[in-house]
Protein backbone atom coordinates (compact mmCIF):
# COMPACT_ATOMS: atom_id res chain seq x y z
CA UNK A 1 0.00 0.00 0.00
CA UNK A 2 3.06 2.56 0.76
CA UNK A 3 5.40 0.85 -1.33
CA UNK A 4 6.50 4.24 -3.26
CA UNK A 5 6.92 6.02 0.16
CA UNK A 6 8.60 3.38 1.41
CA UNK A 7 11.08 3.60 -1.54
CA UNK A 8 11.39 7.06 -1.39
CA UNK A 9 11.95 7.68 2.91
CA UNK A 10 15.07 4.82 2.16
CA UNK A 11 16.35 7.27 -0.96
CA UNK A 12 15.72 10.19 1.41
CA UNK A 13 17.32 9.02 4.11
CA UNK A 14 20.44 9.45 2.10
CA UNK A 15 20.48 13.04 1.33
CA UNK A 16 18.55 14.74 3.74
CA UNK A 17 18.61 14.66 7.54
CA UNK A 18 16.11 11.96 8.54
CA UNK A 19 14.55 11.91 5.13
CA UNK A 20 12.37 15.19 6.15
CA UNK A 21 13.12 19.02 5.49
CA UNK A 22 10.98 19.62 8.84
CA UNK A 23 10.71 16.81 11.81
CA UNK A 24 7.19 16.51 12.20
CA UNK A 25 6.96 14.85 8.57
CA UNK A 26 9.29 12.13 9.96
CA UNK A 27 6.05 10.38 11.39
CA UNK A 28 8.68 9.29 14.46
CA UNK A 29 6.30 9.77 17.23
CA UNK A 30 3.37 7.99 15.49
CA UNK A 31 5.39 5.04 14.09
CA UNK A 32 5.86 4.18 10.28
CA UNK A 33 6.83 5.75 7.32
CA UNK A 34 6.16 8.98 6.58
CA UNK A 35 3.71 9.49 2.89
CA UNK A 36 5.25 10.97 -0.07
CA UNK A 37 2.75 13.10 -1.55
CA UNK A 38 2.26 13.64 -5.65
CA UNK A 39 -0.72 16.12 -5.71
CA UNK A 40 -4.05 17.37 -3.60
CA UNK A 41 -7.01 19.23 -4.38
CA UNK A 42 -9.75 20.45 -2.61
CA UNK A 43 -9.80 18.07 0.76
CA UNK A 44 -7.80 15.50 -0.61
CA UNK A 45 -4.00 14.50 -0.91
CA UNK A 46 -3.07 11.95 -3.07
CA UNK A 47 0.36 10.34 -2.13
CA UNK A 48 3.03 8.61 -4.58
CA UNK A 49 1.47 4.76 -4.39
CA UNK A 50 -2.10 6.57 -5.18
CA UNK A 51 -4.15 6.25 -1.87
CA UNK A 52 -6.44 8.89 -1.52
CA UNK A 53 -6.75 10.53 1.71
CA UNK A 54 -9.06 13.60 3.49
CA UNK A 55 -7.00 15.95 4.50
CA UNK A 56 -7.20 17.89 8.12
CA UNK A 57 -3.75 19.23 8.07
CA UNK A 58 -3.86 21.54 5.45
CA UNK A 59 -0.25 21.92 4.85
CA UNK A 60 -0.54 22.98 8.81
CA UNK A 61 -2.80 25.55 8.01
CA UNK A 62 -2.48 27.48 4.81
CA UNK A 63 -4.99 25.33 2.67
CA UNK A 64 -7.98 27.00 4.43
CA UNK A 65 -9.81 26.76 1.22
CA UNK A 66 -8.60 23.25 -0.41
CA UNK A 67 -5.69 22.32 -2.21
CA UNK A 68 -4.82 23.71 -5.60
CA UNK A 69 -7.45 26.41 -5.54
CA UNK A 70 -8.12 27.43 -8.98
CA UNK A 71 -8.16 31.40 -8.04
CA UNK A 72 -4.46 31.33 -6.40
CA UNK A 73 -2.87 28.68 -9.16
CA UNK A 74 -4.29 30.88 -11.83
CA UNK A 75 -3.14 34.03 -10.41
CA UNK A 76 0.72 32.10 -9.72
CA UNK A 77 1.08 31.50 -13.33
CA UNK A 78 0.21 34.55 -14.13
CA UNK A 79 2.46 36.41 -12.25
CA UNK A 80 5.39 34.06 -12.87
CA UNK A 81 5.61 35.60 -16.55
CA UNK A 82 6.90 38.81 -15.23
CA UNK A 83 9.62 37.24 -13.15
CA UNK A 84 9.26 35.67 -9.99
CA UNK A 85 11.72 38.30 -8.06
CA UNK A 86 13.07 41.89 -8.42
CA UNK A 87 14.93 42.62 -5.40
CA UNK A 88 13.01 45.63 -5.40
CA UNK A 89 9.85 47.32 -4.10
CA UNK A 90 6.60 46.18 -6.25
CA UNK A 91 3.16 48.01 -6.23
CA UNK A 92 1.64 43.89 -4.94
CA UNK A 93 3.01 44.75 -1.96
CA UNK A 94 1.03 47.75 -1.18
CA UNK A 95 -1.60 46.19 -2.02
CA UNK A 96 -1.17 43.22 0.19
CA UNK A 97 -0.25 45.91 2.94
CA UNK A 98 -3.31 47.45 2.86
CA UNK A 99 -5.58 44.35 2.56
CA UNK A 100 -4.02 43.20 5.73
CA UNK A 101 -4.62 45.97 7.52
CA UNK A 102 -8.03 46.60 6.25
CA UNK A 103 -8.76 42.89 7.70
CA UNK A 104 -6.92 42.29 10.82
CA UNK A 105 -7.48 44.62 14.00
CA UNK A 106 -4.29 47.29 15.44
CA UNK A 107 -2.33 47.28 12.95
CA UNK A 108 -1.07 50.22 11.30
CA UNK A 109 2.31 49.04 9.89
CA UNK A 110 3.21 45.86 8.22
CA UNK A 111 6.57 44.17 6.84
CA UNK A 112 6.42 41.41 4.76
CA UNK A 113 8.78 38.39 5.65
CA UNK A 114 8.80 34.79 4.38
CA UNK A 115 8.59 32.30 7.84
CA UNK A 116 6.40 32.22 10.31
CA UNK A 117 9.62 31.99 12.20
CA UNK A 118 11.18 35.07 10.72
CA UNK A 119 7.73 36.97 12.10
CA UNK A 120 8.43 36.12 15.63
CA UNK A 121 12.48 36.24 15.56
CA UNK A 122 11.72 40.02 14.16
CA UNK A 123 8.93 40.99 16.24
CA UNK A 124 10.60 40.22 19.59
CA UNK A 125 13.60 41.44 18.08
CA UNK A 126 11.44 44.50 17.76
CA UNK A 127 10.03 44.90 21.10
CA UNK A 128 13.18 44.64 22.76
CA UNK A 129 14.57 47.17 20.57
CA UNK A 130 11.63 49.56 21.41
CA UNK A 131 11.76 48.92 25.04
CA UNK A 132 15.39 48.25 25.86
CA UNK A 133 14.86 45.38 27.83
CA UNK A 134 16.35 41.79 27.28
CA UNK A 135 14.16 38.92 28.69
CA UNK A 136 10.44 37.81 27.57
CA UNK A 137 7.58 35.75 28.58
CA UNK A 138 6.89 32.79 26.68
CA UNK A 139 4.45 29.42 27.45
CA UNK A 140 5.36 26.20 27.93
CA UNK A 141 4.13 24.23 25.01
CA UNK A 142 3.37 27.63 22.72
CA UNK A 143 5.51 26.94 19.85
CA UNK A 144 7.16 30.76 17.81
CA UNK A 145 9.39 28.72 15.25
CA UNK A 146 13.00 27.83 15.58
CA UNK A 147 14.78 30.62 16.55
CA UNK A 148 17.18 30.01 19.31
CA UNK A 149 14.85 32.59 21.91
CA UNK A 150 11.94 30.60 21.20
CA UNK A 151 12.94 26.60 21.67
CA UNK A 152 12.70 26.60 25.52
CA UNK A 153 9.73 24.20 26.23
CA UNK A 154 8.64 25.19 23.25
CA UNK A 155 5.20 22.59 21.42
CA UNK A 156 5.07 21.24 18.21
CA UNK A 157 7.90 19.39 17.04
CA UNK A 158 9.31 19.55 20.17
CA UNK A 159 6.68 18.56 22.48
CA UNK A 160 6.41 15.30 20.03
CA UNK A 161 9.90 14.40 20.12
CA UNK A 162 10.36 15.43 24.25
CA UNK A 163 12.99 17.53 23.61
CA UNK A 164 13.41 19.73 26.52
CA UNK A 165 16.55 21.74 25.55
CA UNK A 166 17.90 22.36 22.35
CA UNK A 167 21.56 21.74 21.63
CA UNK A 168 23.21 25.27 19.72
CA UNK A 169 20.72 27.08 21.84
CA UNK A 170 23.69 28.75 24.27
CA UNK A 171 22.71 29.23 28.06
CA UNK A 172 22.94 32.96 27.90
CA UNK A 173 19.98 32.99 25.46
CA UNK A 174 18.23 30.70 27.51
CA UNK A 175 18.45 33.21 30.55
CA UNK A 176 16.76 35.49 28.84
CA UNK A 177 13.22 33.25 28.14
CA UNK A 178 10.89 33.51 30.91
CA UNK A 179 8.40 30.33 30.59
CA UNK A 180 5.72 29.54 32.61
CA UNK A 181 2.09 27.60 32.38
CA UNK A 182 -0.46 29.06 29.45
CA UNK A 183 -3.88 29.83 31.04
CA UNK A 184 -2.24 30.52 34.63
CA UNK A 185 -2.28 34.63 34.77
CA UNK A 186 -0.93 34.42 38.61
CA UNK A 187 1.94 32.34 37.23
CA UNK A 188 2.16 35.46 34.86
CA UNK A 189 2.17 37.89 38.25
CA UNK A 190 5.02 35.98 39.65
CA UNK A 191 7.51 36.04 36.85
CA UNK A 192 6.80 39.84 35.96
CA UNK A 193 7.30 40.94 40.19
CA UNK A 194 10.37 38.70 40.16
CA UNK A 195 11.74 40.57 36.89
CA UNK A 196 10.53 44.30 37.37
CA UNK A 197 11.36 46.70 34.33
CA UNK A 198 13.24 43.68 32.59
CA UNK A 199 10.66 41.96 30.63
CA UNK A 200 10.31 43.43 27.29
CA UNK A 201 7.48 41.21 25.55
CA UNK A 202 5.36 38.60 26.25
CA UNK A 203 4.48 36.45 23.30
CA UNK A 204 1.40 34.01 23.37
CA UNK A 205 -0.30 31.63 21.04
CA UNK A 206 -3.72 33.58 21.92
CA UNK A 207 -5.54 30.44 21.08
CA UNK A 208 -2.72 27.83 21.11
CA UNK A 209 -2.53 24.92 18.35
CA UNK A 210 1.04 23.78 19.33
CA UNK A 211 -0.33 21.63 22.29
CA UNK A 212 -3.20 20.48 20.38
CA UNK A 213 -6.05 23.65 20.32
CA UNK A 214 -5.95 24.60 23.58
CA UNK A 215 -8.42 27.40 24.81
CA UNK A 216 -7.72 30.68 26.70
CA UNK A 217 -9.77 30.42 29.86
CA UNK A 218 -12.02 32.85 30.12
CA UNK A 219 -10.37 36.67 31.25
CA UNK A 220 -6.91 35.04 30.40
CA UNK A 221 -6.01 37.13 27.20
CA UNK A 222 -7.75 39.91 29.33
CA UNK A 223 -5.26 39.56 31.86
CA UNK A 224 -2.84 39.32 29.78
CA UNK A 225 -3.45 42.62 28.13
CA UNK A 226 -3.56 44.22 31.41
CA UNK A 227 -0.40 43.28 33.05
CA UNK A 228 1.83 44.38 29.79
CA UNK A 229 -0.05 47.72 30.31
CA UNK A 230 0.10 47.94 33.34
CA UNK A 231 4.20 47.04 33.57
CA UNK A 232 4.74 48.48 29.73
CA UNK A 233 5.52 45.55 28.36
CA UNK A 234 4.86 45.10 24.60
CA UNK A 235 2.05 42.33 23.61
CA UNK A 236 3.01 40.01 21.13
CA UNK A 237 -0.04 37.77 19.96
CA UNK A 238 1.83 35.20 17.14
CA UNK A 239 -1.37 34.13 14.99
CA UNK A 240 0.73 32.34 12.52
CA UNK A 241 -1.53 29.80 13.25
CA UNK A 242 -4.94 31.51 14.07
CA UNK A 243 -4.73 34.70 12.05
CA UNK A 244 -7.49 34.00 8.80
CA UNK A 245 -8.11 31.03 10.10
CA UNK A 246 -10.56 31.55 13.43
CA UNK A 247 -11.71 34.80 12.07
CA UNK A 248 -11.05 37.11 8.87
CA UNK A 249 -8.76 39.59 11.84
CA UNK A 250 -7.84 36.27 14.18
CA UNK A 251 -7.81 35.80 17.50
CA UNK A 252 -7.70 39.64 17.92
CA UNK A 253 -11.01 40.29 16.23
CA UNK A 254 -12.64 37.00 17.69
CA UNK A 255 -11.85 37.68 21.57
CA UNK A 256 -11.86 41.63 20.85
CA UNK A 257 -8.18 42.16 22.68
CA UNK A 258 -6.13 44.49 21.34
CA UNK A 259 -1.74 43.03 20.86
CA UNK A 260 0.79 45.32 20.61
CA UNK A 261 2.44 43.77 18.09
CA UNK A 262 1.57 40.59 15.90
CA UNK A 263 3.29 37.63 13.92
CA UNK A 264 1.62 35.82 10.84
CA UNK A 265 2.43 33.34 8.66
CA UNK A 266 0.62 29.92 6.86
CA UNK A 267 -2.24 31.77 6.01
CA UNK A 268 -1.19 34.42 5.21
CA UNK A 269 0.50 33.03 2.30
CA UNK A 270 -1.82 30.52 0.62
CA UNK A 271 0.32 27.72 0.41
CA UNK A 272 3.50 29.97 -0.45
CA UNK A 273 6.47 31.12 1.87
CA UNK A 274 5.28 33.90 3.75
CA UNK A 275 5.09 35.92 7.22
CA UNK A 276 4.24 38.92 8.55
CA UNK A 277 4.62 41.14 11.78
CA UNK A 278 3.13 44.21 12.13
CA UNK A 279 1.44 46.70 15.02
CA UNK A 280 0.94 49.70 16.36
CA UNK A 281 2.61 53.05 14.55
CA UNK A 282 4.72 54.13 17.48
CA UNK A 283 6.73 50.54 17.91
CA UNK A 284 6.71 49.50 14.27
CA UNK A 285 8.71 53.05 13.17
CA UNK A 286 11.41 51.67 14.99
CA UNK A 287 12.13 48.66 12.30
CA UNK A 288 14.37 49.45 9.78
CA UNK A 289 14.97 51.94 7.41
CA UNK A 290 12.34 53.80 9.53
CA UNK A 291 14.63 53.23 13.10
CA UNK A 292 17.41 51.52 13.64
CA UNK A 293 15.60 47.82 14.33
CA UNK A 294 17.20 45.93 11.92
CA UNK A 295 15.42 43.20 9.70
CA UNK A 296 15.53 42.73 6.16
CA UNK A 297 14.97 39.76 3.34
CA UNK A 298 16.07 39.21 0.39
CA UNK A 299 12.70 37.29 -1.18
CA UNK A 300 10.48 39.36 1.29
CA UNK A 301 7.21 40.46 -0.29
CA UNK A 302 8.34 38.16 -3.27
CA UNK A 303 5.85 38.67 -6.18
CA UNK A 304 4.75 35.21 -6.36
CA UNK A 305 4.17 35.03 -2.98
CA UNK A 306 2.64 37.84 -2.63
CA UNK A 307 0.41 37.28 -5.28
CA UNK A 308 -1.08 33.47 -3.84
CA UNK A 309 -1.77 35.48 -0.43
CA UNK A 310 -3.18 38.06 -1.80
CA UNK A 311 -5.89 36.06 -4.00
CA UNK A 312 -7.04 33.93 -1.07
CA UNK A 313 -6.68 37.17 1.65
CA UNK A 314 -9.26 38.52 -0.35
CA UNK A 315 -11.50 35.64 -1.56
CA UNK A 316 -11.50 35.47 2.77
CA UNK A 317 -12.10 39.21 3.18
CA UNK A 318 -15.00 39.54 0.60
CA UNK A 319 -16.76 36.16 1.91
CA UNK A 320 -16.80 36.09 5.34
CA UNK A 321 -19.24 33.35 5.54
CA UNK A 322 -16.34 31.26 4.77
CA UNK A 323 -15.59 31.18 8.77
CA UNK A 324 -19.31 30.74 9.79
CA UNK A 325 -19.34 28.05 7.05
CA UNK A 326 -15.57 25.99 8.18
CA UNK A 327 -16.94 26.40 12.14
CA UNK A 328 -20.40 24.67 11.45
CA UNK A 329 -18.62 21.89 10.01
CA UNK A 330 -15.66 21.62 12.05
CA UNK A 331 -18.66 21.42 15.29
CA UNK A 332 -20.31 18.75 13.44
CA UNK A 333 -17.17 17.01 12.96
CA UNK A 334 -17.03 17.76 16.77
CA UNK A 335 -20.37 16.18 17.73
CA UNK A 336 -19.63 12.87 15.48
CA UNK A 337 -16.73 12.08 16.88
CA UNK A 338 -17.95 12.70 20.46
CA UNK A 339 -20.78 10.14 19.91
CA UNK A 340 -18.33 7.98 18.81
CA UNK A 341 -15.82 7.98 21.38
CA UNK A 342 -18.86 8.20 24.19
CA UNK A 343 -19.91 4.66 22.66
CA UNK A 344 -16.54 3.61 22.97
CA UNK A 345 -16.59 4.01 26.18
CA UNK A 346 -12.57 5.31 27.68
CA UNK A 347 -11.47 9.31 28.86
CA UNK A 348 -11.22 11.68 25.87
CA UNK A 349 -11.99 14.90 25.51
CA UNK A 350 -12.16 17.40 21.97
CA UNK A 351 -10.82 21.07 22.04
CA UNK A 352 -12.16 23.31 19.26
CA UNK A 353 -11.82 26.71 18.14
CA UNK A 354 -13.39 27.93 15.02
CA UNK A 355 -11.88 25.82 12.09
CA UNK A 356 -9.14 24.35 14.71
CA UNK A 357 -9.61 20.91 16.69
CA UNK A 358 -7.85 18.45 18.57
CA UNK A 359 -8.63 14.79 20.14
CA UNK A 360 -7.03 14.01 23.84
CA UNK A 361 -7.07 10.48 25.02
CA UNK A 362 -7.47 12.11 28.73
CA UNK A 363 -9.54 11.90 31.29
CA UNK A 364 -9.67 15.53 32.89
CA UNK A 365 -9.76 18.41 30.72
CA UNK A 366 -6.33 19.58 28.51
CA UNK A 367 -5.96 23.28 29.03
CA UNK A 368 -1.72 23.70 29.11
CA UNK A 369 1.12 21.66 28.06
CA UNK A 370 0.87 19.59 31.52
CA UNK A 371 -2.57 18.05 30.86
CA UNK A 372 -2.03 17.93 27.16
CA UNK A 373 0.98 15.87 27.66
CA UNK A 374 -0.95 14.09 30.40
CA UNK A 375 -2.97 12.47 27.72
CA UNK A 376 -2.77 8.82 26.94
CA UNK A 377 -0.68 9.99 23.54
CA UNK A 378 0.10 6.44 22.58
CA UNK A 379 -3.64 5.77 21.87
CA UNK A 380 -3.31 8.59 19.28
CA UNK A 381 -1.04 6.20 17.58
CA UNK A 382 -3.17 3.92 16.87
CA UNK A 383 -6.19 6.13 16.65
CA UNK A 384 -4.00 7.83 13.50
CA UNK A 385 -2.64 4.76 11.41
CA UNK A 386 -6.48 3.68 11.84
CA UNK A 387 -7.49 6.60 10.31
CA UNK A 388 -4.22 6.64 7.37
CA UNK A 389 -4.95 3.22 6.59
CA UNK A 390 -8.91 4.00 5.75
CA UNK A 391 -7.36 7.22 4.22
CA UNK A 392 -8.01 10.10 6.35
CA UNK A 393 -5.05 12.20 7.00
CA UNK A 394 -5.03 13.21 10.47
CA UNK A 395 -1.04 15.45 12.14
CA UNK A 396 1.16 12.99 12.84
CA UNK A 397 1.27 13.74 16.22
CA UNK A 398 -0.87 14.35 19.38
CA UNK A 399 0.33 17.98 19.70
CA UNK A 400 -1.09 19.34 16.69
CA UNK A 401 -4.07 20.60 15.87
CA UNK A 402 -6.23 19.29 12.90
CA UNK A 403 -7.26 22.27 10.31
CA UNK A 404 -10.47 21.79 8.41
CA UNK A 405 -10.72 23.23 5.00
CA UNK A 406 -13.70 24.47 3.21
CA UNK A 407 -13.99 22.05 0.39
CA UNK A 408 -14.64 19.43 3.09
CA UNK A 409 -18.42 17.94 1.63
CA UNK A 410 -20.55 16.73 5.09
CA UNK A 411 -19.87 13.39 3.25
CA UNK A 412 -16.28 13.47 4.09
CA UNK A 413 -16.72 14.75 7.66
CA UNK A 414 -19.57 11.65 7.83
CA UNK A 415 -16.68 9.48 6.18
CA UNK A 416 -14.08 10.61 9.00
CA UNK A 417 -16.90 10.21 11.74
CA UNK A 418 -17.60 6.57 10.68
CA UNK A 419 -14.10 5.04 9.80
CA UNK A 420 -13.21 6.61 13.53
CA UNK A 421 -15.87 4.17 14.89
CA UNK A 422 -14.27 1.39 12.91
CA UNK A 423 -10.81 2.46 14.24
CA UNK A 424 -12.25 1.97 17.51
CA UNK A 425 -13.98 -1.14 16.97
CA UNK A 426 -10.61 -2.81 15.75
C1 LIG B 1 3.95 27.39 12.42
C2 LIG B 1 4.13 28.34 13.50
C3 LIG B 1 5.26 29.18 13.59
C4 LIG B 1 6.43 29.03 12.66
O1 LIG B 1 6.11 29.29 11.34
P1 LIG B 1 7.07 28.72 10.18
O2 LIG B 1 6.49 29.29 8.93
O3 LIG B 1 6.98 27.23 10.28
O4 LIG B 1 8.44 29.21 10.44
C5 LIG B 1 5.28 30.15 14.56
N1 LIG B 1 4.26 30.30 15.41
C6 LIG B 1 3.17 29.52 15.38
C7 LIG B 1 2.05 29.77 16.33
C8 LIG B 1 3.08 28.52 14.44
O5 LIG B 1 2.00 27.72 14.43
Amino acid sequence: MYENSKRLFERAGKYIPGGVNSPVRAFKSVGGTPIFMKKAKGAYLFDVDDNRYIDYIASWGPMILGHAYDPIIKAIQEKAIESTSFGAPTELEIDMAELIIGMVPNVDLIRMVSSGTEACMSSLRLARGFTQKNKFIKFEGCYHGHADSFLVKAGSGLATFDIQSVPGVTSGVAADTLTCAYNDLHAVENLVSHHKNKIAAIIVEPVPGNMGCILPKAGYLEGLRKICDEEKIVLIFDEVMTGFRLAAGGVQEKYNIQADLVCYGKVIGGGLPVGAFGGKQKIMEHISPLGNVYQAGTLSGNPIAMIAGYTLLKELKDNPLIYSELEKKTIYLKNGLERVFSDWGNPFVINQSGSMLSVHFSDGPVTDFASATAANNEFYKKYFHGMLKQGVYLPPSAFESWFLNNALTYADLDATIEFTRKTLET
